[in-house]
């Protein structure tokens, strides 16, 4: 693993009026990390991720990330969401435009690439999450399964330094889950740093370097997968494996 800091948060507090939802997060993630994130609902995980690419503006403490201060309201948010490419559980395309057009929408918009470089780039990645034959198609054609695969190659699209990950595959029906997880797989063996949230528990034994397991707004434990899922500490945490495994 590469030992350059690409993420550091110190100190994160997130309050929704009087709900104390992140409690003084710290996590460091380094260049080319897999970091899997679990924990309980309702226990700040989105709101940690959201944060990150400033969807929520923190309460307090510090985000950096390749040395942009996030959380500086100084700070181009615009500079931040191309850095930081982020997949939700609800993958929201756009439906009225084609999957390739999708794909080619931001870096199009943003006058990162021509068209002409855009329709190629799309081509290649939608070859990389396996739906080059889609290239044309109209979103309501895909499954849900696909639709997240195109979801994640629009994201890819702006060449993120970090991606974000949000429960990308609760909303799917089971036999869709896979080629989603086969895709995030092979973006971590590309050495794209990757923070995840999510219930796969076979995935972050697989690919992640590290597993955060966050409850009542702190982190509580993290280690190797093996650590966690072998030799877990925390009662929280025990129990929280306890159901899910
Ligand atoms: P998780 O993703 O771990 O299930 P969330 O980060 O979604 O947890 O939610 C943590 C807490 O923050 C919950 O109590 C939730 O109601 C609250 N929360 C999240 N987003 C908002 C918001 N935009 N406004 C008010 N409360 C919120
Ligand atoms: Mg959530």
């Amino acid at each position: 693993m590469n030992t350059k800091i690409k993420v550091r948060v110190s100190n994160l507090v997130k309050n929704f009026g009087d709900n104390k939802v992140l409690k003084g997060i710290n996590m460091e993630v380094h260049d080319n990390e897999v970091v899997v994130v679990i924990g309980p609902s309702g226990s700040g995980k989105s709101t940690f991720l959201r944060n990150l690419n400033r969807l929520e503006a923190p309460t307090s403490g510090s985000i950096v990330i390749d040395d942009m201060d996030i959380a500086d309201p100084k700070t181009d948010i615009n500079k931040v969401r191309e850095n930081i490419g982020m997949v939700f559980q609800h993958f929201n395309l756009f439906s009225n435009l084609s999957v390739s057009e999708n794909v080619m929408l931001a870096p199009v918009e943003l006058k990162k690439r021509t068209k002409t470089e855009a329709a190629k780039q799309a081509h290649d990645l939608l070859n990389m999450v396996g739906l080059d034959s889609k290239f044309n198609a109209t979103v309501q054609s895909l499954s849900g399964g696909q639709q997240q695969r195109v979801a994640i190659a629009r994201a890819l699209a702006m060449n993120p330094n970090v991606m974000l990950f949000d429960e990308p595959t609760s909303a799917l029906d089971p036999e869709m889950v896979g080629d989603v997880l086969a895709v995030m797989k092979q973006l971590a063996k590309q050495g794209m740093t990757m923070i995840v949230v999510t219930h796969e528990m076979g995935f972050a034994k697989e690919v992640a370097d590290r597993v955060v397991f966050v409850d009542d707004g702190n982190i509580q434990e993290q280690g190797t997968p093996d650590e966690m899922f072998n030799h877990p500490q925390n009662p929280h945490l025990q129990d929280f494996l306890d159901k899910v495994l």
